[in-house]
Order: C-alpha cells, then structure tokens, then sequence
C-alpha cells in the first residue's frame, strides 16, 4: 500500500534546465518512479533522453531560453500536444552570479532575478491554470537554496532570488491549495553540480564548507531524488507550502 503512495505511473513531469545537475539527478528519479518527461533546456539534453528512454519512459525536448517568459506558452502547449498536460512542474533551472555586493552589476542581478524568479513564477502560473481548466490535481516543486535561509556571501541576486522562491512557495500554497494543486520546494545543500564548481575549486573555502556539512561530504543529484518523488506524489498531498531542505544537516550547525 506505502509503495502505492510514491507510484508515478503515467504522470507527466515538466523538468526545467534537466541536461546535467540537479535537474538531470531529478527527471531521471521521476522516470525511475513512473513518470514521462517535458524536458526544457537552452541546449539539447542528449544524455538525459537517453537515460530516460532507457527506463521506458516517453521524453519530450522543448528549446527554450528561460532568460525571459515568452517560451512559457509554446512549453505549456507541447506538453498539452503530446501528453494532454503535465501533472508536475519542477522549476529547477537557474544560475548564480558571484561578486562583492559593493561591485555587483544590474546585468548580474536582472540576468539571475529574472531565471530563478520570474521565470518560475509565471511557469507556475501557467502551468497552475492549466491544471485548474482541466480540473487535474498538480504538483509544483521550486528548487530554492540554503540561501532561501542564509544571507550568504558575494551573491546578492541569488539570495534574493532564492529567499524569494521560498515566500513565493508559501504565497502559491496559499493561493492554490484549495484548487487541487500542491506547492512545495526543496532547497538543495552545497550539491557537487557546475553550480558550486567556483566553491569546489576554491580550498579554502572548500574546506570551510566540508567542515560544517554534519554528512561530511558534498551532495550529489541522487540525494534528491527520495523528496522530488515525495513532493510529486500522492504521498504529499497535505503537505503545502514546505521548503525541505536536503542538506546533509548543514542548516542544522
Ligand atoms: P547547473 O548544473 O548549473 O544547472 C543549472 C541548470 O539551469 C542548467 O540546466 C542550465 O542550463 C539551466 N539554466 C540556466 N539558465 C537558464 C536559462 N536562461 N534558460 C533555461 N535554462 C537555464 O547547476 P545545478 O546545481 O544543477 O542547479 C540546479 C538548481 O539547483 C538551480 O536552481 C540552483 O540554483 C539550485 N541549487 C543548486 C545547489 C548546488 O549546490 N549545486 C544548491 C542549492 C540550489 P545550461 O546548462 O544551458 O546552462
């Protein structure tokens, strides 16, 4: 019966920025559980497709730049197209921007706002209507961050950015809740990913983030697959508004 609970089968998942890292770690979780994949990326997911195919899932690669929102309406309606709409979004493509707060640039802090925020905002809002015209039940996970908690350092647009998906999370819980659609996110520790590339090559401050994760090691894409399934299936259903942090204990020291 528990099992049943985590089962994917025939669902649809929109995963976003899913040909490497998290998001790669993620849609091939949701395979694994059942699901066919949106797959939406700047460049083509040669490895991902494959993967997933592999597990005898259908896989469906929409081109899209995520920088502004005009491809929002061409990935909803693909996925409508080939699997008559998705029951799962994961807002998971972003990007970070390093410098001191004194130098840091408007490009630097538009180019991330408006990915890791904007762009998952008005996807969501997109893919939540969806769910509500075709009364389906839908589950939305935003990827945050340690700095959806932490102020962080020499990353101005990308703690606003992820403190931000953390009070949108709880605003579209509150908003979508009764509409049949769960709102949740899952804020990812230090993740060995290009993401945190900068860190890792860094030793000093490798070290010094080594030395406070309780797990004693960096996470890898894997470690989110238990919650991404969790968070997409019916065993989730009363849970709204939560950012889980899969961290190794980090937020914990
Ligand atoms: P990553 O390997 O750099 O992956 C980021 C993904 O986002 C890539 O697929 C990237 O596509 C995509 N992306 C970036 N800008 C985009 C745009 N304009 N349009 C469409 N896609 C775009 O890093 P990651 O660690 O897997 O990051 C995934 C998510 O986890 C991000 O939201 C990140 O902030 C978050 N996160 C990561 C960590 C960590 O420790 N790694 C910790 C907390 C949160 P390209 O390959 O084409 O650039």
């Amino acid at each position: 019966m528990s099992a049943k609970l985590f089962d994917l089968s025939g669902k649809t998942a929109i995963v976003t920025g899913c040909n490497t890292g998290l998001g790669q770690g993620m849609a091939l979780g949701l395979a694994e559980a059942g699901c066919n994949i949106v797959a939406v990326n700047r460049s083509e997911p040669k490895e991902t497709q494959q993967r997933v195919e592999a597990l005898g899932r259908s896989f469906l690669s929409v081109h899209a730049d995520l920088a502004t929102t005009a491809p929002i309406d061409d990935i909803l309606s693909q996925a409508e197209q080939r699997f008559g709409g998705a029951d799962i979004l994961i807002n998971n493509a972003g990007l970070i921007r390093r410098a001191d707060a004194f130098e840091f640039s408007e490009q630097d802090w538009d180019d991330v706002i408006n990915v890791n925020l904007k762009s998952l905002f008005f996807l969501s809002q997109g893919f939540g209507q969806a769910c509500v015209d075709k009364r389906r039940q839908g589950k939305i996970i935003n990827i945050a961050s340690m700095l959806s908690f932490q102020g962080g350092i020499r990353v101005p647009s990308y703690t606003a950015s992820k403190s931000g998906v953390l009070g949108l999370t709880r605003l579209m819980a509150n908003e979508w809740a009764t509409k049949g659609i769960n709102v949740n996110a899952i804020a990812p520790g230090y993740m060995a990913t290009n993401n945190t590339e900068a860190l890792r090559n860094d030793p000093e401050r490798s070290r010094e983030i080594l030395g406070r994760i309780p797990a004693g090691r960096w996470g890898s894409p894997e470690d989110l697959v238990g919650a991404t399934v969790f968070l997409a299936s019916r065993a989730s259903d009363y849970v709204n508004g939560h950012t889980l942090a899969v961290d190794g204990g980090w937020l914990s020291r």
